[in-house]
């Protein structure tokens, strides 16, 4: 029976040529939230491994600090976060934890990408009132797409930084998304022009950029203030206010809990419109383009009419 283990240690020896990995390692990118993960795919290609600590089910802002997020921050050469305190409650202390001295907040290898936007809704004076959660001005900043080119242009350039021996890829990669993006934007803003001075509620104030973008008119949330859940006398005042308003519909996003925002649409005869907010919100919103086609598409449906088209 000699011959069988002499067999097996010639596989073992196989299965160790299979599994040796090529020295290039890919860079291993921390996204915060799948916008980012998914950008940095798209200018990094094979270069990059992304990782989303969030998925498009989750509020960003209410995040647990998990270990296994932990542990992948450990082996993380670049985080991508959108900050302006969006992830305050949980990103600081990941960032403790993993005490990863590449991705520390002043390093190359700690990107924010509100830095490279206009911030909306920036209050005039510091004041974290009744559990306001956009001390910093309105942190969601992906829902308009000529945020998205900002930030894709800068993280382009910091990818080159972190890996100068793929800067080549890098900037090829970027141009060609370029291109698609400002294409996809021209075709989006045709799409979306019908919905101009359309006057729309939403239930967290996570649309601020997207109503920049294409014109609609924010009357009133849901939530009475940032991360506050509205109560029922709220509800009620809403019900009787947001009709004189003019509103054609409530938004709201994939991960929030319709419930609320359905209980206005239905009493004030307008629909509630689920929109995905990030990439993996819906189907269609497979990647960036995914999800601004599917955005309009929605709204678009949603907003069809008038007040009177959901009756
Ligand atoms: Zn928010």
């Amino acid at each position: 029976m000699i011959h069988m283990p002499l067999r097996m240690a010639g596989f073992a020896v196989g299965l160790a040529v299979l599994f040796q990995t090529p020295p290039a390692v890919a860079l291993q990118v921390f996204a915060c939230e799948p916008e980012w993960a998914a950008l940095a795919t798209e200018l990094g290609g094979d270069k990059v491994e992304t990782f989303s600590a969030t998925t498009a089910r989750q509020d960003p802002h209410q995040i647990q600090a998990r270990p296994a997020l932990i542990a992948r921050l450990r082996s993380a050469d670049l985080v991508v976060c959108t900050a302006a305190e969006l992830e305050i409650g949980w990103m600081p202390m990941l960032l403790r934890q993993a005490a990863n001295a590449r991705v520390q907040p002043g390093t190359p290898g700690y990107f924010e990408a509100a830095q490279y936007v206009r911030l909306l809704e920036k209050p005039t004076r510091l004041d974290r009132a009744e559990g306001d959660i956009h001390p910093a001005g309105n942190p969601h900043i992906q829902t308009d797409p000529r945020n998205v080119a900002a930030v894709a242009a800068v993280l382009a350039r910091r990818l080159s930084e972190i890996d100068p021996a793929d800067s080549a890829v890098f900037a090829q990669r970027s141009q060609n998304f370029t291109g698609r993006w400002n294409a996809a934007m021209q075709r989006w803003a045709q799409q979306g022009a019908p919905l101009r001075g359309t006057a729309i509620a939403t239930y967290h104030s996570c649309w601020a950029y997207l109503e920049d973008w294409l014109g609609l008119r924010e009357t009133g949330t849901i939530e009475p203030k940032p991360g506050i859940p509205p109560g029922s006398q709220y509800l009620a005042q809403l019900v009787t206010e947001l009709p004189a308003r003019g509103v054609r519909g409530i938004l709201y996003a994939a991960y929030e809990d319709p419930r609320a925002s359905e209980f206005v649409a239905e009493r004030i005869h307008v629909p509630a419109i689920m929109l995905p907010y990030t990439v993996g919100g819906s189907e269609r919103a497979r990647d960036l383009f995914g999800l601004f086609d599917d955005t309009i598409e929605r709204l678009n449906r949603g907003l069809a009419g008038g007040a009177s088209a959901n009756r």
